[in-house]
């Protein structure tokens, strides 16, 4: 069954970046960031390749400085060397004209923060109110005196202006670096770095990440560029949904279909910022709305990599291993459910594109995992039902033999591969969507 059916993505344009792509009809790309320093060279490299062949398809590096963006060239270089080619993203926050210039040059895309690219404090216009007491706006928002401020520190047009032509003069090097090197652009806000400008004007909101966004989109298009993609991310999950939801409504209304990167930010560690992250991301890809996902923990990033394709297995975008649909047991289960659901999947677990359902009993079981390939239900009298699809193919089979059973039928059915076969073999075998 073609899940994708029940929630069409969003149609979007293509973004490139080297040898992958985002939006269009491409698979959602897997994306993760290292946290080696730029400058330990090597040890970044070391990260890059590791996050590779974990599975991941862009990495970002961050480059807080020319000097780190100037690295990227032997970062690249030495990848190459070592692994192959992988790529690359590099991360430029403060004041990053030429540092976004630099780093086009040696990466596959560059990811400029609307709200720090051009760093300016509004807050000491005309000597009223000191630039601290302005951002302070973000941590007062329940406070009355926040709408008299707001409006001392409301901009007039012509002052928006004058900042707007301040942000096209240092931006419009990065657009014309990556059109001239064919790079890709990430326009990535955060909730929590937006300009003050931004913030004086729309509060600190999903509208004010969203606006902040189309202002770069639209200097962009302006100047002939759209090898683009859009990130808005949030610590809190409603936030964040509300921003993308609002930036797909402002596209739609102004005529551009640019891909969505998808990511709770600082989610933290452990189980909840994997369920938090889950809680952003899939909310949206069910919705149809994302294009790459980055799962942020505070732990190792090669841990992000599985749980990014969890979150794409799970919604039905992406098959990355078999799966395997089990009951919960109850008091109707024929057989010790744990122990042979990890039994099935011991033995089976290779065989990626499949979908083995374990199912406790047959009063609900074959009803509940009609979608799956194969089944392993439990009958009266502790025998095993074996079904493919909606079929029995065997019945009163003795538990004991209920594996061995269910490996039998694959071979007969020619989806049995052994274990070692490595997954680039098994995969184009098993495929059977
Ligand atoms: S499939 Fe059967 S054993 Fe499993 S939870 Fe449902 S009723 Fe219980």
């Amino acid at each position: 069954m073609a899940l994708e059916s029940f929630y069409p993505r969003r149609k979007t344009s293509v973004c490139r970046m080297g040898p992958v792509a985002m939006g269009g009809n491409n698979p959602i790309l897997v994306q993760s960031m290292i946290t080696e320093e730029t400058r330990n060279v090597d040890a970044c490299v070391e990260q890059i390749i590791a996050l590779r062949q974990a599975g991941c398809e862009l990495v970002r590096v961050t480059t807080p400085s020319l000097n780190d963006a100037r690295l990227m060239e032997e970062i690249r270089a030495k990848v190459s060397e070592r692994y192959g080619y992988v790529p690359l993203t590099a991360d430029v926050h403060h004041q990053g004209t030429d540092i976004a210039v630099e780093a086009a040059k040696h990466v596959d895309e560059v990811r400029i923060n609307p709200g720090l690219f051009v760093f300016k404090r509004h807050g000491t216009r005309a000597g009223e109110v000191e630039a601290d007491e302005a951002i302070d706006l973000r941590g007062r928002q329940e406070d009355a005196s926040v709408d008299q401020l707001r409006a001392e520190l409301a901009y007039d047009p012509s002052e928006w202006q004058e900042e707007l032509d301040a942000i096209e003069e240092s931006f419009v090097p990065v657009i014309e670096a990556c059109k001239k090197y064919d790079r890709a652009m990430r326009v990535g806000v955060n909730h929590g770095s937006l300009s003050e400008r931004i913030l004086v004007t729309y509060g600190d909101s999903p509208d004010g990440m969203v606006e902040s966004a189309l202002e770069y989109l639209q200097l962009c298009e302006k100047h002939g560029y759209t090898n683009l993609n859009i990130s808005l991310k949030a610590s809190r999950v409603p936030i964040m949904i509300a921003a993308n939801r609002r930036m797909v409504a402002r596209m739609d209304e102004v005529g551009m279909a640019y891909p969505l990167h998808l990511g709770v930010t600082e989610a933290g560690d452990g189980t909840y910022a994997r369920i938090k992250s889950t809680a952003g991301i899939a909310t949206l890809l069910m919705e149809g709305i994302g294009d790459t996902i980055r799962v942020s923990l505070s732990e190792d990033p090669i841990a992000e990599i599985p749980v990014c394709y969890d979150i794409l297995q799970a919604c039905g975008l992406r098959k990355t291993k078999v799966e395997y649909i089990a009951c919960p047991s109850c008091g109707r289960t024929k057989f010790n459910l744990p122990t042979v659901l990890h039994q099935v999947r011991e033995a089976t677990r290779h065989l990626v594109g499949l979908d083995i359902a374990v199912m406790g009993c047959i009063v609900n079981g074959p009803g509940e995992m009609a979608d799956a390939d194969y089944g392993y239900v439990g009958a009266a009298g502790g025998k095993i039902t074996l079904y493919r699809k909606r079929e029995v193919v065997k019945n009163g089979i003795p538990q004991e033999n209920g594996v061995s059973e269910l490996i039998a039928l694959l071979k007969a059915d020619g989806l049995w591969v052994e274990p070692d076969v490595q997954r680039s073999e098994v995969k184009p075998l098993l495929v059977l969507n």
